[in-house]
């Protein structure tokens, strides 16, 4: 058994010394029965925040209005959360408040998906009230109760239907799919960053594809941000046959698709971060230099976490093919790493040139000396750009 299970085990049967019920839930249930890799565990359990923070030493309030607290157990979080249902929802953004429960089915039926809804005990017995099993061998995403009242309850549920689909390959449950055509201009009132966590994972799953064609065939795409204004842009996102990376790689991917929309609107209708803008930008750039740039300049200009992006949509666009290994081994091949291990600086380039006055041609030079460093033109020590400085017309 997974060693991250036998931890949680260990959590629950602590509760359960004092006499309270505790079960693995949500997606560490799912994932386990799928045999997906799982990173973190859900732990659902009659004791309320202030019982957990009796018991155990660590924990850390990271949900309170929710019941929900991280408790750090042998150096690993679990996020711990009392059995609750959700209060009424009155303008589509989160229940007004929520309402414990001792039952662990009514904390189960306010889960989002029957595949969700899956809990565990301490001797890894499943507790399925809403036969997710069975819909998970036949490949079904199905909501728990009426999938009308659920995604009016909160139109979020609508973009993890798809979201599922695209990390499962599962198919959406046809009433569901209906559903989210009856109710997808709800999804307008959810907070543009709720969505934007879904669509991250929605564009990266090994479905995307399957997924997209659901989203475009109910019609949800219309209330996605930037899609909603843009016709163009739905018509490339009809055309997409692949998965991708990263949001700033599908950002750079959607850029050069349809370059009448801006990386800054991208950035600004959904509400992404300054990082994914800095990184699709530089993604979009080094894309495009080519050939103009070499292969190498492009790479020492990329920081490492952008290769695997970088390669991703090189091959997009320019129907090539560098593998990320090969690429990264470009990057640690590079005879410097940055400017400041030239052997000249900006001193030694004013004394190689004693006539002329300071401006902005020190910076130039040493820009271009160090593209012929890189680009392996001329070897970095002082004699042989010095002399590399005076075969180039630099005089
Ligand atoms: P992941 O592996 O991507 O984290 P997950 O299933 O754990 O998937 P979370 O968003 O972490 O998804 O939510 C944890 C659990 O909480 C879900 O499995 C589900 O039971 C419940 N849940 C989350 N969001 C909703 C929602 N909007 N409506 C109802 N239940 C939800
Ligand atoms: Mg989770």
């Amino acid at each position: 058994t997974d060693p991250l299970f036998l931890l949680a085990q260990k959590v629950i049967k602590k509760l359960e010394a004092h006499h309270y019920r505790a079960y693995i839930v949500g997606g560490a249930v799912r994932d386990a029965l799928l045999k997906r890799q799982v990173d973190d565990i859900d732990i659902t359990t009659s004791a309320l925040p202030e019982d957990i923070q009796q018991i155990f030493p660590k924990v850390i309030p990271t949900g309170l209005q929710h019941g929900t607290v991280t408790v750090r157990f042998q150096q690993t979080s679990f996020e711990v959360t009392t059995f609750r249902t959700e209060g009424k929802y009155s303008d589509f953004r989160r229940p007004d408040q929520v309402q414990f429960v001792s039952d662990l089915k009514e904390d189960l039926a306010r889960r989002d998906f029957t595949m969700n809804a899956i809990a565990m005990d301490s001797s890894f017995q499943l507790i399925d009230p809403f036969a997710g099993i069975k819909d998970m061998e036949c490949k079904l995403i199905r909501t728990v109760g009426d999938p009308n009242q659920r995604f009016l309850e909160d139109p979020l549920r609508m973009m993890r239907a798809i979201r599922f689909q695209s990390q499962l390959g599962f198919l959406i449950d046809q009433a569901a799919i209906q559903a989210i055509m009856r109710h997808r201009k709800w999804l307008s009132k959810i907070a543009v960053e709720r969505i934007a966590v879904e669509w991250g994972k929605t564009i990266t799953g090994s479905h995307f594809p399957q997924a997209n064609q659901s989203l475009v065939d109910s019609g949800l795409i219309k209330y996605l941000p930037v899609m909603a204004g843009h016709n163009g842009i739905r018509q490339v996102m009809k055309g997409l046959d692949q998965s991708f990376t990263s949001i700033a790689a599908f950002v750079a991917y959607m850029h050069l698709q349809d370059q009448t929309v801006s990386i800054s609107t991208w950035k600004r209708e959904w509400k992404f971060s300054n990082q994914i803008k800095r990184d699709s930008e530089t993604l979009y750039k080094s894309v495009v230099s080519y050939p103009a740039n070499s292969l190498s300049w492009i790479v020492y200009q990329l920081e490492n976490h952008l290769l695997t992006d970088f390669q991703f949509l090189f091959q997009v666009y320019h129907q090539q093919q560098w593998s990320v290994s090969y690429l990264r081994q470009q990057k640690e091949s590079l005879p410097i790493v940055s400017r400041s291990e030239l052997a000249v600086n900006g001193k030694d380039i004013i004394a190689l040139f004693p006539n002329r006055q300071k401006g902005a041609w020190i910076q130039e030079i040493l820009s271009a000396v160090e593209k012929a460093v890189v680009e392996q033109e001329v070897h970095n020590n002082k004699t042989d750009i010095r002399e590399w400085l005076q075969n180039n017309d630099f005089q």
